[in-house]
């Protein structure tokens, strides 16, 4: 089969692989019907992710239909179409039981397809844990619709739902890509008062305009003055960061009031600095962390009722043998590019 394979530093390469068969008996094999690109992918590429094992299959985004299922598998069976979850977890631990997957102590916990066991940017996949790590797609969903549950989607709805948005609120959301742009859409279901997107890129900014003609719109040279303007409490109630630019941290706290929460989705490749002198009195409440992928089936949910639409954000398509020049788009942030969908030769059949 096909398999987009991590070659070494800066090199991704499509290579002819065997297909992958069962290990364990709580494994299931994947038929890839839709897969993405993350930015994930891209820090793998150019070697700032140290765990990322060389010769693996990258890709940690997509959905597909059961081929095969181990002894001990329970939810899922052969023919059922399912969104794969980025997280691999036992659901067994302590972690696990208190709903922080994300810490699962297995050893295959965590960030593990695509990263240190192959992953999905290929025509099958094998998934760990697979009563856990995949969950059956609605009739009513297509594979689009549903193709950002298990990784960006579901880190959207985490950050929402951590930070406890209320109807009163005024929320900030810095960065308009992918994984802001979910968490807009993940924070709209909380039905805050006001929602402000800070995003420098003016197509992003647009596409947030069109798509979303209810949310406030400010770029960071003018993100603090606004928001001043636009909340009654002296800063946003909540303040979301998924920029992870080199100033975004700072700013992410400066627009938040007096006791608001800021959460931070954001990955930095920098340390950042927390200047407790300069926010004495200011009494805020910092959540961060790796999103805890634990709510697929709720979000599936979401989906089938049309409460929660990510198609708009798949602006392109390519077949998995054009994969380099869909990676060389996707980073590019050309033509206005968000996220891509990539189809196996083998998908097209479901
Ligand atoms: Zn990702
Ligand atoms: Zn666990």
């Amino acid at each position: 089969m096909l398999a987009y394979t991590y070659v070494g530093p800066e090199r991704f390469e499509l290579l002819e692989k065997p297909r992958p068969t069962l290990i364990d008996p709580r494994d299931a094999i994947v038929r890839v019907t839709l897969g993405s690109i993350c930015t994930s992918d891209l820090h793998i590429k150019h070697g700032s992710v140290p765990r990322a094992v060389p010769g693996i299959t990258v890709g940690h985004e997509m959905v597909g239909v059961v081929e095969e299922v181990g002894a001990a598998v329970r939810s899922v069976r052969p023919g059922q179409r399912v969104a794969v979850n980025v997280e691999t977890f036992c659901g067994e631990c302590f972690f696990c039981r208190h709903g922080y997957v994300n810490n699962c102590t297995d050893p295959d916990g965590g960030w593990a397809l695509g990263c240190r066991i192959d992953g999905g940017q290929a025509e099958y996949v094998r998934v760990p844990h697979a009563d856990q790590g995949l969950t059956p797609i609605p009739d009513a969903v297509s594979d689009e619709a549903a193709l950002l549950v298990g990784d960006v989607l579901a880190t959207g709805y985490w950050a929402a739902r951590i930070s406890g948005i209320t109807s009163d609120d005024t929320v900030l959301i810095l960065g308009a890509g992918p994984t802001g742009l979910c968490t807009l859409l993940c924070a709209r279901l909380h039905r805050p008062r006001r929602l402000i997107v800070c995003e420098p890129d003016p197509v992003r900014a647009a596409f947030v305009r069109t798509h979303w003609p209810d949310v406030l719109l400010t770029t960071p040279d003018a993100c603090r003055d606004f928001v001043l303007s636009h909340s009654e409490h002296g800063g946003a109630d909540v303040v979301m960061e998924v920029a992870g630019s080199p100033t975004s941290f700072r700013q992410a706290w400066e627009c938040a009031r007096p006791n608001a929460t800021v959460t931070v989705v954001a990955l930095y490749d920098e340390p950042q600095v927390l200047p407790l002198p300069e926010m004495y009195g200011k009494n805020l409440t910092f959540k961060t962390g790796g999103v805890d992928g634990c709510d697929c089936a709720e979000t599936l949910r979401l989906i089938a009722s049309g409460q929660l639409d990510t198609t708009p954000l798949i602006t392109h398509r390519f077949p998995l043998d054009r994969i380099d020049e869909a990676y060389r788009l996707f980073e590019s942030h050309a033509d206005g590019v968000i996220k891509v969908a990539l189809t196996p030769p083998t998908g097209a059949k479901s």
